[in-house]
């Protein structure tokens, strides 16, 4: 969705370009709180390159969960999002204010925790109720929390493009027959296209994280199987997952075992890591029927 305000790419006549993210670190005296999961990008053109990813942005609303010193941010402002930024730690408010006062009328700053935060509630307050998409480099201890919101509950983003640690990108974008392959790929892959788009090593963020990262695309697909359906692939991928290694005529006993995956049409012998998408659906599709 757009926005009907006038794009502003570039701090106006008169007024400096924001300050290295360096210097604002240094200024603010901020060093990285391990309990926020924060790693920063500093380098402009990696979180420009972010920022291309995502495009079009121009005019574009954009919540960016977890801004930090806000060099995505700005990286998103630059392009032309409208953006509404949701920061749990407000040490981060100062700089934040600052790269607001750069981009008049673009960026909101909120202090809040992401995963209480009401979307509907907020686009309402502050972009007039309009769709958005989500742009962030996600704090990896509540990336998946935040997906799984955002794929489940009840506000969706238009697209999504999202940095976690690499393991779980491979995982959402994970196609049948690998260890990577679970129940959050098949959550993900029947609501959304997905796709991953960039990696990036440790040593790109300050300070650098244990493990490399990724950006992953999603963009929701236009057919969207009904809310029960979704809650019955909820209950199937979870059932056949929670017991990977054991064939689904064992994981999905509780849920009719063999004569479920026959009404389905998958192999009851089969483990769940080498059934595909479709073959999940079926079974969600057999499971709602039984139960209904
Ligand atoms: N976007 C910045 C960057 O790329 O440099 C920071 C990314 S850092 C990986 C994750 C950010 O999310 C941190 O600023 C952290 O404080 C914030 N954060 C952690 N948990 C959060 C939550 N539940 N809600 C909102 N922000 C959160």
């Amino acid at each position: 969705m757009t926005l009907a305000t006038p794009s502003k790419r570039a701090a106006p006549d008169g007024m400096a370009d924001p300050p290295p993210l360096r210097d604002t670190l240094t200024r603010l005296g901020l060093t990285a709180d391990k309990r926020f999961g924060q790693h920063f990008l500093l380098d402009l053109n990696i979180c420009r390159k972010i920022a291309r990813i995502a495009g079009p942005l121009e005019d574009q609303v954009v919540i960016e969960v977890g801004p930090g010193p806000g060099g995505l941010t700005r990286a998103l402002l630059e392009a032309g999002a409208q953006v509404i930024a949701v920061e749990k730690d407000a040490r981060f408010a100062p700089a934040l204010d600052d790269l607001a006062t750069n981009f008049p009328n673009r960026l909101t700053a909120l202090t809040t925790d992401a995963l209480k935060l009401n979307e509907t509630a907020m686009l309402r307050d502050y972009a007039g109720g309009i769709g958005a998409r989500v742009v962030s480099n996600l704090p990896y201890n509540v990336g998946t929390a935040l997906l799984l919101k955002w794929l489940l509950g009840p506000w969706r983003p238009e697209a999504m493009t999202l940095m976690f640690q690499k393991e779980v990108a491979l995982r959402i974008v994970a196609p049948a027959g690998g260890s990577d392959y679970g129940r959050l790929s098949v959550i993900a892959q029947t609501l959304c296209e997905t796709r991953l788009v960039m990696e990036l090593p440790a040593r790109a963020f300050t300070p650098p994280p244990k493990v490399a990262s990724a950006v992953v695309n999603l963009r929701l697909r236009n057919e969207r199987p009904d809310d029960r359906l979704v809650a019955a692939l909820e209950t199937v991928t979870g059932a056949a997952f929670g017991q990977r290694r054991k064939m689904l005529r064992s994981a999905l006993k509780q849920l009719g075992g063999e004569q479920l995956c026959r009404v389905a049409g998958v192999d009851a012998n089969a483990r769940a890591e080498t059934v595909p998408v479709p073959g999940f659906m079926a079974l969600a599709r057999a499971w709602l029927e039984q139960s209904a």
